[in-house]
């Protein structure tokens, strides 16, 4: 990867930040945690053990404050570390959407004592969280949601259903949205909490994906008792929290590595032969897509880069984290259909099937890039959001 590569003129302070990202890579990224074998156990202790790299060579979220464990990395670094991790690989770390969006939540929403409990943890993994918020009756609409917190002396008892939660198989902690007072408007009345997910009344079931995977789960909760001191925010306000959140992941640092590594991929399938050309990039159809993802990831890493450093700082992402989600998972699903395009009949067979394309990895990424477009808030609401807030176009009704 060359200068040229980030796509911004680099300062001496980059440049030493780059190398520091290189030499850390150089002697942390071994073959086998860049290996794709050993199922989902497999690919989760990848992701533990790299994440506790990243967290001792102080890694594991440049963008927090230094005073909360993070660097205080400007966007130009942020860049620079997911251009870097992108290009060797590297895997995610377990905690992602805890230090790209829960973090920065508790950073700009939580008392002292939140801080001081919850963001190391999350740096170091002692503490995997997953996302409860989706109920069968409130995805888009997810002011609707009617899990149930009663106030009973310095605890909320819970009662309700989530669905949807991603990696609540091997997660111990959950921070989900309840409605602590029916009586106010949808919006109001809602609080957010942090619990444990390991307690009594709690129970989880996994969800068989079209992948054959089950990457997510119902959870029902029954008269849980968890200590109002779990409230992030104030009581009634989880609303505002929770837009935070989602702003936060929309402009999702991760995303973008996933979509550069993709790229790359995608890349060296078309250098060979392959279903659409025998002359690879000389052939104008392939070269064009590459050229056009090109154009996109590269714009995708500037906002997300500015997005999350703005955020960080106490900014909260505002409707342009819309245009940043809208545009990976489109960018992101048009991609691994392209990859099937290349790949030919051998793409739509799945793992373990003889002479499936990147063993299997094309028909799965494809599969599993249907879910792009509606996890994190689907196209047409970021779309609704688009329309509304940035171009001042009518509200949906
Ligand atoms: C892979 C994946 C992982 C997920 N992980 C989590 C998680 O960890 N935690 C969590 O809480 N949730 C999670 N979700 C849930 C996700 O947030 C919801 O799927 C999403 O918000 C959409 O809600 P829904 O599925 O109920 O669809 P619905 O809201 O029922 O939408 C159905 C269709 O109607 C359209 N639609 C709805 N309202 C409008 C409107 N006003 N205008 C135009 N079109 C509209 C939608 O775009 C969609 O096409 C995940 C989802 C996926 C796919």
């Amino acid at each position: 990867m060359t200068e040229r590569d980030y796509g911004v003129p680099l300062a001496p302070s980059d440049r030493i930040f780059r190398d520091e990202v290189r030499d850390f890579l150089a002697a942390a990224l071994t073959p086998e945690l860049r290996s794709r074998e050993g199922g989902e156990s497999g690919r989760l202790d990848r992701m533990r053990t790299w994440q506790s790299r990243l967290h001792e060579a102080g890694l594991a979220a440049i963008s927090w404050p230094t005073e909360f464990g993070g660097r205080s990395a400007t966007p130009v670094q942020q860049l620079i570390f997911n251009a870097e991790m992108a290009s060797a690989h590297a895997p995610e770390p377990i905690n992602r959407s805890a230090i790209n969006q829960l973090g920065p939540t508790i950073i700009q929403w939580g008392s002292d004592e939140q801080r001081s409990h919850y963001l190391p943890r999350i740096l170091s993994a002692e503490d995997v969280w997953c996302q409860g918020f989706s109920e069968p009756e409130a995805g888009s609409d997810l002011a609707s949601l009617k899990t149930r917190a009663i106030i009973d002396g310095d605890e909320l008892v819970i009662t309700g259903q989530k669905v949807w939660t991603s990696k609540a198989q091997y997660a111990n902690k959950i921070y989900l949205l309840v409605r602590t007072d029916p009586a106010a408007p949808p919006h109001d009345g809602i609080s957010y909490v942090l619990a444990d997910l390991a307690v009594e009344g709690i129970e989880v079931r996994p969800i068989r994906q079209i992948t054959g995977d089950a990457e997510f789960n119902e959870i029902f909760f029954d008269n849980v008792r968890v200590p109002l001191a779990g409230v992030l925010g104030p009581l009634n306000e989880g609303w505002r929290v929770a837009k935070s959140t989602l702003g936060y992941e929309r402009v999702g640092q991760s995303r973008t590595h996933r979509i550069e590594r993709r790229l790359a991929i995608l890349t060296s399938m078309a250098r060979e032969p392959n279903a659409l050309s025998d002359n690879g990039l000389d052939d104008e159809y392939v070269a064009d897509q590459l050229v056009r993802f090109s154009a996109q990831v590269e714009a995708l890493r500037q906002i997300a880069a500015q997005a999350t450093a703005a955020g960080v700082r106490g900014v909260s992402p505002g409707p342009e984290a819309s245009v940043a989600k809208l545009l990976t998972s489109e960018v992101d699903q048009a991609m691994a259909n392209f990859g099937l395009d290349l790949a030919g009949p051998a793409g739509s067979l799945l793992p373990g099937s003889p002479g499936a394309a990147k063993k299997g990895n094309v028909a799965k990424s494809y599969l599993l890039m249907r879910a792009a477009t509606f996890g994190a808030g689907t196209s047409e609401i970021q779309r609704n959001v688009i329309a509304e807030k940035l171009l001042g176009l009518p509200r949906d009704p």
